[in-house]
């Protein structure tokens, strides 16, 4: 399985995460459903708002999927963004 650093960002905390995911064909890049409860918890935390459940917040370089697979199983699919 080849794995690609990914980076997100949350502009309100100034905080960031970088995460190994799974790099899949076309570019596209997924997290597991552990790597998307660590990126929440060190890009925010438990009890704040201000983000989603991956804690990520303003501009990122990712479109955000969920794919059917990640709805049942939790994870998270990135497709990038080209600017
Ligand atoms: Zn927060």
């Amino acid at each position: 399985m080849d794995r690609r650093t990914v980076v997100l960002t949350n502009d309100f905390h100034q905080t960031s995460v970088a995460l190994r995911g799974e790099a899949l064909p076309g570019g596209e890049m997924h997290l597991s459903a552990r790597q998307v409860k660590r990126a929440g918890l060190e890009l925010c935390c438990s009890d704040c708002r201000c983000s989603g459940e991956t804690g990520a917040r303003g501009h990122q370089h990712w479109a955000f999927i969920y794919t059917q697979s990640d709805r049942d199983n939790g994870g998270l699919t990135l497709s990038p963004l080209l600017k």
